[in-house]
């Protein structure tokens, strides 16, 4: 038994989208890919927010570092969202 993520409604194995509010369900396989793309996109809003502030504050890492961390994870969000896509096409 599965539920929606989005607004916790139950959904049978078959059903891919949630028949309540028409958010896309992931199998297994695409589950997976979507938790690295959905942890890689937290990270790089944080990562992005320290890249705002590092002008401006003396703590934390510095400005380079933070500008190539948003780059790393721009680049891992793509490429896991990528992979995602490629289990769709099959
Ligand atoms: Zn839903």
């Amino acid at each position: 038994m599965e539920r929606c993520l989005d607004c916790n409604s139950l959904l049978t194995r078959d059903e891919k989208v949630c028949v309540e509010c028409g958010t896309k369900v992931g199998g297994e396989k695409g589950g997976v890919g979507g938790l690295v793309a959905s942890l890689a996109s937290v990270a790089f809003y944080v990562s992005l927010a320290s890249l705002i502030i590092s002008p401006f504050t003396s703590r934390g890492p510095g400005f380079t570092f933070c500008l190539l961390t948003t780059f790393a994870l721009l680049f891992a969000m793509r490429t896991a969202k990528d992979g995602i896509g490629k289990v769709k096409k099959r």
